[in-house]
């Protein structure tokens, strides 16, 4: 299988094999891309690669997949731990290391000097502005944000940034792979938080809040936007699933970068996170996660 897409695009390298590298190499090779998987630790990509077999073995159960087409997809991904090495061919690198701005800063650096001239570098990143990660390079034209959601082989969304300076080809053609994905893509402007987490957060952080002034428990406030508002999850429940340290990095992203105080992250989810009270990860958040 061969990938006809528009976008022009074969070989992929995704940088950094974690939640959503791993997520992203998957949806890759099954779609008939060559995939380079790349991180700086063995054990993390023999993680990755038994995470991708265990998912799409379940995709076969499902019978969303036949097992030669698992097996086909196995086979298109490749390891590495020398990053410089593995984008030199690559016609797209996607990044998904952790939301550290000075990593991603350096990464993209490096990209920009090892792949070839012509090649597209995109970001997953969740609240990085993809116009200084741009900058860092020399062809911020070339550089765009491919922010999928989690579970990336299951959710639907591809948010598309466009940075300052990403030129119109680069954003057609991580559209149009996009939709070879199997996704849906929808543009945005490079503004703090995108549209998804500036939207999303404000929502769990007003949740927080009503916790902490005693509207309602956590219990009735997700049941509350389940129920009332057809939410699949409440936002504490979501908030819990995203990981509690996470939602405040994003928060202090919006609140520092728009300077309005509506954006100022809950203390109660300063003191929760200050408790190692994670959400899920840890076992416990606004709910309990023992056992
Ligand atoms: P993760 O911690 O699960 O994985 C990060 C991986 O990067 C690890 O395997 C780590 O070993 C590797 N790594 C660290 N430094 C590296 C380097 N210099 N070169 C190569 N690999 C390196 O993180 P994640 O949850 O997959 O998040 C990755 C990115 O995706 C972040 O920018 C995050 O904001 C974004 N994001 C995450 C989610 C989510 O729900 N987890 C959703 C959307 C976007």
């Amino acid at each position: 299988m061969t990938n006809m897409d528009g976008s022009g695009i074969r070989r992929v390298a995704v940088i950094g094999s974690g939640t959503m590298g791993n997520g992203i190499a998957h949806i890759a090779a099954l779609n008939g891309l060559d995939v380079t998987l790349v991180d700086v630790s063995a054990e993390a990509l023999e993680r990755a690669i038994g995470t991708i077999g265990k998912n799409m073995d379940r995709q076969v159960r499902k019978e969303q997949i036949s097992e030669a087409a698992k097996t086909e997809a196995l086979a298109r991904i490749r390891t590495a731990t020398d990053r410089s090495a593995a984008v030199s061919d690559v016609d797209l690198a996607i990044e998904a290391v952790p939301e550290i701005p000075e990593l991603k800063y350096e990464i993209f650096a490096d990209l920009d000097a090892n792949a070839p001239p012509g090649a597209i570098l995109a970001s997953n990143t969740s609240s990085i502005s993809i116009t200084e990660i741009a900058a860092r390079t020399s062809r911020p034209e070339k550089v765009i944000g491919m922010h999928f959601m989690n579970p990336v082989p299951v959710m639907q969304l591809v948010e598309v940034i466009r940075g300052l300076a990403t030129d119109d080809a680069t954003t057609r053609a991580v559209v149009d792979l996009s939709k070879a994905l199997g996704k849906t893509p929808v543009e945005v402007n490079d503004f703090p938080g995108f549209v998804s987490n500036r939207v999303l957060l404000p929502m769990i952080n007003e949740a927080i809040f009503a916790l902490m002034e005693g509207v309602a428990d956590a219990e009735a406030i997700d049941t509350v936007m389940k129920l009332g508002m057809n939410h699949p999850m409440g936002p504490l429940t979501l908030a819990d699933l995203i990981g509690l340290d996470t939602c405040l990095n994003i928060l202090e992203v919006l609140h520092r970068e728009l300077g309005d105080d509506r954006y100022r992250p809950c203390p109660l989810l300063r003191k929760y996170v200050a408790a190692g009270w994670l959400g899920r990860k840890s076992g416990r958040g606004f709910h309990s996660y023992a056992g």
